[in-house]
């Protein structure tokens, strides 16, 4: 015969199992996903409330779009504005992809683009050392200074000193780990740029993970040496990413976990919000 005790006990844990919300797959720590796009294709076969499930489905607190045409970041923005932090996609085609630091026209377009509407950084631009003397890209560099936005860059060693040479207080979003993703390289470049230079693990798992997926030796080093240096992302390069994104979402977690909690941490996401949150909404001084 259960005691009263016991039937109270009981009840107590039937409502809990009762109440408690039904977990998402793929729930753990928040992360603040600092690489994705939206683009015309994907918008298309993907509506906004569909795209705001999935990163809700995943934990992803915030995240980072951009976009051809950036209409559509600022759509996802508009529709979920606590989530979705929009850089400014400059490209109209594929070929400005290849070809935007030689059009001398983008600097005013971009200038344009930014009067009109409310952009946390400009980019993803991909530049490698050839083009480093380029004017459009010295004239983006000034405009993101002036304006306090966050360049994503996706290009090499070369392209991210020369941007600090033109604009020691710049900020950037190194794409990738950089086009040699190697510990070396990377700390180098850490060391070179010690205040603005922010690097993305996105699409390079394969590279510091082992193929039972556990963090090589050195890649955790280096992690665990420059804590508030390096940001987790996704990367919806294509449509059938975000078909899978739960997968991506997932590999990312499984690398944090195996980081000190307080290094983990920081990398899922304090330095993004750090970086790309307003302060004042983060409570922080603003430097
Ligand atoms: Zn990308």
């Amino acid at each position: 015969m259960p005691t009263r005790t016991t039937n109270n006990r009981l009840a107590g844990l039937l409502a809990g199992l009762l109440l408690a919300p039904a977990a998402p797959a793929t729930a753990g720590t928040p992360l603040f996903d600092a690489h994705l796009h939206y683009q015309a294709d994907q918008r298309a076969a993907i509506p906004p409330e569909e795209i705001i499930a999935i990163l809700a489905d995943n934990g992803i607190e915030h995240a980072v779009v951009t976009s051809t045409p950036p209409a559509n970041a600022q759509l996802l923005a508009e529709t979920a504005p606590d989530r979705i932090v929009p850089f400014l996609g400059v490209y109209r085609d594929r070929a400005d992809k290849e070809g935007w630091m030689h059009d001398a026209t983008l600097p005013e377009r971009v200038e344009r683009w930014l009067a009109a509407g409310d952009w946390r950084g400009i980019g993803e631009l991909h530049i490698f050392g050839r083009d480093r003397d380029s004017p459009v890209l010295r004239q983006l560099v000034e405009i993101a200074a002036d304006g306090d936005l966050v360049l994503m860059i996706h290009g090499d060693l070369a392209i991210i000193d020369h941007i600090f040479e033109i604009e020691p207080d710049s900020t950037v979003l190194w794409a990738h780990l950089g086009d040699r993703p190697e510990p070396t390289i990377l700390r180098a470049a850490l060391a070179r740029h010690p205040q603005g230079l922010f690097i993305d693990t996105s699409v390079r798992d394969e590279r510091f993970l082992d193929a039972r997926g556990d963090l090589l030796p050195e890649w955790r080093a280096l992690f665990i040496a420059h804590p508030r240096r390096f940001v987790v992302g996704v990367d919806t390069y294509s449509l059938p990413r975000w078909r899978r994104f739960d997968d991506a979402a997932n590999t990312i977690r499984q690398w944090l976990d195996q980081l000190p909690a307080s290094v983990a941490r920081r990398i899922a996401r304090e330095n993004a919000r750090e970086l790309l949150l307003d302060p004042l909404l983060l409570g922080l001084p603003k430097d």
